[in-house]
């Protein structure tokens, strides 16, 4: 009989479940997080791609204390007049007719995968049930999600895998088209940019290409963009940089409530015709408070001109990187990633590499394939950036150091 694991009780008392930072916040600012150790920090983490507009936002502000003043939550048995506005916005801005609302992004990835599953059953297809998601990707951790990612560390220990997840390797074109062709396949899912994954872009041909095998096939094509829309790439979904390649489906949420738990599903009216009533719903998903931020969100991020302050932004983030690249060759392997969802592929460790940032007082995320991340707000300024890479650069003359000391 296998031994039984022993049991210990964390001195927080919280699941330990993360892999925590020694770190604390009191309050934060724009671009600048002040920690409860009484230093101040330079912030490219965003909450992961989520407080994309910094910190105490004043207008984000405004908005959700004059709304919490008035109402928090009604429940969705009631029409909530902030939902249909913002799922005006959300429609009129991009491909889809309808939008359902829900708390985080994983929700929203649960609320497409039912879309697709349910809309070849009304059509008569009912055995169409596969979904094809892609190795290095995440779609967030509901028994759903992870089996559409299909990341062993995330699916194991968790009892069966749930049927009809199909994964295949990141690029590889034969088998994604012997999949798509499968009469019991239902959708693909993919993240324009693979944000956990480490930054990874999709070519835009690639998904040019995607789109017209769906087509062919009558297969429906989910995109995540829970961490690449919303303006991060700078426009306001990544799928939009490629041109024809509008999804039938798609996951939001992160920068959708600027740091609220706001997440939403967007489809076509023809992929949602399966959504009908009692086929989904949620109590909290799309309250008017989190509508009252997401409305105020989206009238920011959406403006043309923060958009082109992030395609800048990323201009010079990326040239800028290129150097410190050149500079340390023995530390950084590549820049990749697009808009603000930068990725640097690292010779050193990136847990160990994201210690020595925090030394210099810039925070980083970490990603798949050895990267660290790079995801400020989308208002950082150009000079709060070049803060950021001189921060950076120094972090790599010592993580240089230490590669040299150990060689
Ligand atoms: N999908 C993608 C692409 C993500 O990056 C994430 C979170 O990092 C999720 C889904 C899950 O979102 P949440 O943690 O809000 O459930």
């Amino acid at each position: 009989m296998a031994e039984a694991a022993a049991a210990t009780v964390p001195a927080d008392h919280v699941m330990a479940v993360y892999n925590r930072a020694p770190l604390a916040f009191e309050r934060g600012e724009g671009a600048r997080l002040y920690g409860t150790d009484g230093e101040v920090y330079l912030d490219c983490v965003a909450g992961i791609a989520t407080t994309a507009l910094g910190h105490a936002n004043p207008r984000l502000v405004e908005a959700v204390t004059r709304q919490a003043g008035k109402l928090w939550h009604v429940s969705n048995i009631f029409r909530i007049p902030e939902q249909e506005q913002l799922a005006a916005k959300l429609t009129e801005a991009s491909f889809a007719d309808v939008v359902f609302f829900t708390n985080s992004g994983t929700e929203a990835v649960e609320c497409a995968l039912k879309t697709a599953r349910k809309y070849h059953s009304v059509n008569g297809e009912p055995e169409r049930i596969d979904v094809i998601g892609f190795e290095g990707s995440f779609h967030g951790r509901t028994y759903a999600s992870v089996n559409a990612a299909g990341n062993p560390g995330y699916t194991d220990g968790f009892g069966p895998r749930l049927p009809g997840y199909v994964q295949l390797a990141f690029g590889d074109h034969d088998a994604l088209k012997e999949a798509v062709a499968a009469p019991t396949t239902a959708a693909v899912i993919l993240e324009p940019v693979q944000g956990e994954g480490g930054a990874r872009a999709v070519p835009d041909v690639c998904l040019r290409g995607l789109r017209a095998l769906c087509d062919k096939h009558g297969v429906l094509l989910i995109y995540d963009e829970v961490q690449s829309g919303m303006g991060r790439t700078g426009k306001l979904f990544a799928h939009e940089w490629a041109g024809e390649a509008a999804p039938d489906i798609m996951a939001v949420a992160k920068a959708l409530g600027g740091g609220f738990p706001v997440g939403a599903c967007l489809a076509t009216a023809e992929a949602a015709k399966g959504m009908t009533v009692g086929a989904h719903g949620s109590t909290f998903g799309g309250n008017p408070l989190a509508m009252a931020v997401g409305l105020e969100a989206f009238s920011i991020i959406s403006d043309e001109a923060t958009l082109a302050h992030v395609r800048d932004l990323s201009g010079y983030f990326t040239q800028q990187l290129e150097g410190l690249k050149q500079r340390w060759p023995d530390v950084i392997v590549d820049i990749r990633g697009r808009g603000l969802l930068l990725g640097v592929k690292l010779h050193s460790n990136n847990r160990e590499f994201m210690a020595l940032a925090r030394d210099q007082k810039l925070l980083v995320a970490g990603g798949g394939d050895n990267c660290v991340r790079l995801l400020p707000s989308l208002l950082m300024t150009v000079e709060e950036a070049s803060e950021a890479v001189r921060k950076f650069d120094a972090a790599c003359a010592v993580a240089s150091e230490r590669l040299k000391a150990a060689a």
